[in-house]
């Protein structure tokens, strides 16, 4: 992740409590067919072990004095307004920032498109932000009742589809993605999470082959990192969905 150089001596706004683990300055890649760049928060309270950002998950910044001040990053983004057509609040998780509506509002007041991507921890903050967002990256870990499993975290499989429920009813442009990886998931696991979103009205859907980049779970980067999955049941899926890939 390649960050936007940092002046000392930056007025801190109200907004100040947004915390901002990094910024790209230019992505291709992560709001569909929109040059963005990309605000990373900093904080996760999620384990999953194949992260490929592990320095985001605490919730201050490893290395004192490097917090990028919202301020610095609403200058970078004037110079920028006729160049990118979207940013999109990634993470660490966004939406365990609470001041993350009003940087939304900040940075839509520039004429951005916004893009959330969220693995959907805070239904009550979901549903706050969502009239505010042009686009969103779902992520869905597993099936519910094996969230634990991938995240370490008990019952996190509840929140999550509760707030796909809520992205399903707002009716905004939205992907749904599952990182996977052989040791964690499953050809099995991955009939029963798209037989699921499939029942609650999904029609977007990618299946994410687990990269190593970053990822500090030397069990996960040892093996043979993709999970195989055949033509058949590649098929399968096309067929439950109106845009389904692997990537
Ligand atoms: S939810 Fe995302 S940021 Fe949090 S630990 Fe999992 S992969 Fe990392």
């Amino acid at each position: 992740m390649k960050e936007f150089s940092l002046k000392k001596n930056a007025q801190l706004s109200r907004k100040e409590s947004i915390n901002v683990g990094g910024l790209l300055p230019f992505s291709m890649g992560d709001y569909p067919m929109h040059l963005s760049a990309v605000i990373f928060c900093q904080g996760c309270h999620w384990r999953c072990r194949y992260c490929h950002n592990p320095g985001l998950q605490p919730f201050s910044r490893p290395k004192k004095g490097s917090k990028l001040e919202w301020t610095r990053v609403i200058d970078f983004l004037k110079t920028r307004q006729n160049l990118l057509e979207a940013v999109v609040f990634s993470g660490g998780e966004p939406l365990l920032q609470p001041c993350l509506i009003h940087a939304i509002c900040d940075v839509k007041k520039l004429g951005f498109k916004i893009g959330l991507h969220t693995n959907g921890t805070s239904p009550s903050r979901f549903e706050k932000v969502l009239p505010h967002l042009d686009w969103v990256g779902f992520d869905i870990k597993a099936p519910i009742e094996k969230y634990p499993k991938i995240t370490g975290v008990p019952k996190s499989g509840d929140s999550a589809w509760q707030c796909l429920e809520l992205l399903l009813q707002a009716k905004i442009p939205y992907e749904c993605r599952t990182t996977v990886h052989p040791k964690l998931h499953s050809i099995e696991d991955i009939q029963k999470i798209t037989q699921q979103l499939h029942q609650v009205g999904v029609r977007h859907y990618v299946i994410q082959q687990f990269r190593k980049e970053g990822c500090n779970d030397e069990k996960l980067t040892i093996q043979e990192p993709h999970l195989t999955i055949d033509s058949i049941l590649t098929h399968e899926l096309e067929s439950l969905f109106n845009s389904f890939s692997i990537r």
